[in-house]
Formats: structure tokens, C-alpha cells, sequence
């Protein structure tokens, strides 16, 4: 397959685009290649379907960040190669005609079948959905660092084993709907700004299954679902950052009368580090110096995310510097290199003083080392420039 366009090159519009002027510039594309307009034209229908996709992406807010963010590399599924590889994975021409309803503001109907050219497929039968269940899981920074896999009991609607999901006694005890004829959709001609278009959608009597269940599965009442505790093991990649959504295809709820299960939503939650502040894949630590290690030298600890570390502290340490582990922050979930812990250093300066200690400084007070020159203070000052600016 070429190498995908960038969604914003596709559509014609800024990165900073509004969601008006995406729908605008959807909108636009979307009519000068609708395959009704273009019969047999095979260029224009890629292009129909390339506008989608950005358009499916672009318009809907969690999915816009994650695109920003990671771009094409990170599939629907929100784990870095846990996708098909993008977003184009079973996107399928039938879902195009979703959106036309906001995007026209009329009903184009669910299944693509342009009275006036394009292609003429059979009816299919819609496939139900059933609803996503959403997860909060709470991670410390030592298992954002390494990523973790979690197996957890999650109560969920899953298909009801006495009548395979179906909702009718023994799964057989169906009739064939009378209005649509068992194929679950009726034909509808309807005047667009297209012209005239023969839509299809749900049949309402049958709301779309073809059949009638004639006497209800008496362990689920008819709903072909039941609620239980759903063991679920997934893998959460390391370096995620609070708020992230991943999604698990599949284990969400099942619907009603059988179908696709819907998907497990997990949102990632930080437990905040006592000591340690995240900044991005570095992490930040104060560390506070008392005067005779600042001045002396010595060896002090710190905590990291794998826990605590020795540190030399050179004699002669300033306030305002900055000391770097190299490696020790987070791994960018993209695979691209690990953070380091920042160290910033402060000096306690005595603000109790006993007897001892107010002579002891006294006595050091007038001492040529104990005053910094003009040029001593300009190299300190020049350190701590990234600071200031
Ligand atoms: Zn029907
Ligand atoms: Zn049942």
C-alpha cells in the first residue's frame, strides 16, 4: 500500500482547523467525488474514501489528539503496534455514510445503494454493535516505566449461552420478518441534493434482524445478553501518560440479539509519585542540600522510580544547579528513548541560629573566600541562564 496522506493534507486545512472548517472542507470533497457523481471512476471513489477516513479521524476530538500525537503509527487501537496498522483497517465504504447525516443534515441511509451508478450490492443486513465499557486503571510511575499487563474481572453483558445470543428459546424459535422478508432493511427512494437516491435502512419492524423471535429464551428473557464477571487480560505499554485512552477490540459489552461485542475502553490513571514530579518522559526531584554538604561535598540519597539512589555531591554545589540521571525517567511510549530525572538543587540556609552556629559564621564572615568576585558570579549566573530565560 502507497504511504498514507497526512489527514490535514488530505482535507485541505491548517493543523489548527476548527471542527467547522474540517466539516466545510469535508463537505466539499465528499461531494466532488460521491461516487454517484463519478460512476466507474475509481480514482475519485479512492479519494472519496481517503476523505473519510481523515474526515472519521479528524472529526471526532479523542481520536484528532491521539493522531496528533502519534500520527498514522498508532492504530485504532491505542497500543503502538497493536493495530492493524492505521486507520484504514476495515474501514469500509458503508461506514462513509454515517456521517452524512451530520454532515448534510439529512438521512442518507446506512448502506450504499446509489439508485444511479456506483455499485449495486446486495442488501446486507446491519451489523449491531454493542455498547464499549469503560475501565479507570490507576498506575504507579513504576509501572508507567516498565508497562504492565493487567487481568481483571470486569462485569459485562456477554452472550447468553442457552440460546447463542439470540434472545429466542433454544435459539431456533424465530419466523421470517414479514415486513422486510428476512433481509432486515427496507428501500427507500428519497430526493437528496444529489438527486434522487435509493436508500436503504433498518427494517423497523424487525429492527433489522430479518426474523421474529416467536418465544423468548427464558434464561435471558429475550435479550440474547446476561451480566457477568468477564476475565480480561490486556497489556498497558510502558511510558503512558494519564488520561490516555487504550481500547481492547471486542471486550465490551455484547448487544442485543447477537452481533459484534462492543470494545473495553481503559483509561489510564496516574498515581502521583510522592517526591517525584512527572514532566513528560523526565521526571523532576528537589532536593534540598544543607550548608556543610553543599559546601563540603558528601553522598545523599534520592528517590527514583525504581527506588532510592546514592548521589555524590560535588563540593562547592550551587543552588539552581541541576543534576541529570541519565535514563532513570520514563520511556516515550512511541519507543523513542527513555527520559532522565532532573535533580534540582536547593541549600538550606540556617534559619535557627543557636550560639555555635551564629559564631561559627560570624568568624568565616569577613574571609575573601566567603564573598563571591564580580567574575565568580558571572560564571554562576551564566549556568543558571536556562532558568531565567
Ligand atoms: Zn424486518
Ligand atoms: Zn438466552
Amino acid at each position: 500500500m502507497a504511504t498514507k496522506r497526512d489527514y490535514y493534507e488530505v482535507l485541505g486545512v491548517d493543523k489548527s482547523a476548527s471542527a467547522d472548517e474540517i466539516k466545510k472542507a469535508y463537505r466539499k470533497l465528499a461531494l466532488k467525488y460521491h461516487p454517484d457523481k463519478n460512476p466507474g471512476d475509481k480514482a475519485a471513489e479512492e479519494k472519496f474514501i481517503e476523505a473519510a477516513e481523515a474526515y472519521d479521524v479528524l472529526s471526532d476530538a479523542d481520536k484528532r489528539a491521539r493522531y496528533d500525537q502519534f500520527g498514522h503509527n498508532m492504530g485504532p487501537q491505542g497500543f503502538p503496534g497493536g493495530g492493524a496498522g492505521g486507520y484504514s483497517a476495515g474501514f469500509d465504504i458503508n461506514d462513509i455514510f454515517e456521517h452524512f447525516g451530520d454532515i448534510f443534515g439529512g438521512r442518507f441511509g446506512g448502506e450504499w445503494g446509489g439508485a444511479t451508478g456506483g455499485r449495486q450490492r446486495a442488501p446486507r443486513k446491519p451489523t449491531r454493535k454493542g455498547s464499549d465499557l469503560r475501565i479507570k486503571v490507576k498506575l504507579t510511575l513504576a509501572e508507567i516505566a516498565t508497562g504492565i499487563s493487567k487481568t481483571l474481572k470486569i462485569p459485562t453483558q456477554v452472550k447468553c449461552e442457552h440460546c447463542n445470543g439470540t434472545g429466542a428459546k433454544d435459539g431456533t424459535a424465530f419466523t421470517t420478518c414479514t415486513t422486510c422478508h428476512g433481509t432486515g432493511v427496507v428501500t427507500q427512494v428519497q430526493q437528496t441534493i444529489l438527486g434522487a437516491m435509493q436508500t436503504q435502512s433498518v427494517c423497523p419492524h424487525c429492527n433489522g434482524e430479518g426474523k421474529t423471535i416467536t418465544q423468548n429464551c427464558s434464561y435471558c428473557n429475550g435479550e440474547g445478553t446476561e451480566r457477568k464477571e468477564q476475565l480480561v487480560s490486556f497489556n498497558i505499554p510502558a511510558g503512558v501518560t494519564d488520561g490516555m485512552t487504550l481500547t481492547v477490540k471486542g471486550k465490551g459489552n455484547a448487544p442485543r440479539h447477537g452481533g459484534v461485542n462492543g470494545d473495553l475502553l481503559v483509561v489510564i490513571e496516574e498515581i502521583k509519585h510522592p517526591e517525584l514530579i512527572r514532566d513528560g518522559n523526565d521526571v523532576i526531584y528537589n532536593l534540598m542540600l544543607d550548608l556543610p554538604t553543599a559546601t563540603l561535598g558528601g553522598s545523599v540519597e534520592v528517590p527514583t522510580i525504581s527506588g532510592r539512589a546514592r548521589l555524590n555531591i560535588a563540593a562547592g554545589t550551587q543552588p539552581g544547579k541541576v543534576l541529570r540521571l541519565r535514563g532513570k525517567g520514563l520511556p516515550s511510549p512511541e519507543g523513542r528513548g527513555t527520559g532522565d530525572e532532573l535533580i534540582n538543587v536547593m541549600v538550606y540556609i540556617p534559619e535557627q541560629l543557636d550560639d555555635r552556629i551564629r559564631s561559627a559564621v560570624e568568624s568565616i564572615k569577613d574571609d575573601p573566600n566567603i564573598k563571591p568576585s564580580e567574575s565568580t558570579k558571572q560564571r554562576l549566573f551564566s549556568k543558571l541562564k536556562h532558568i531565567f530565560e
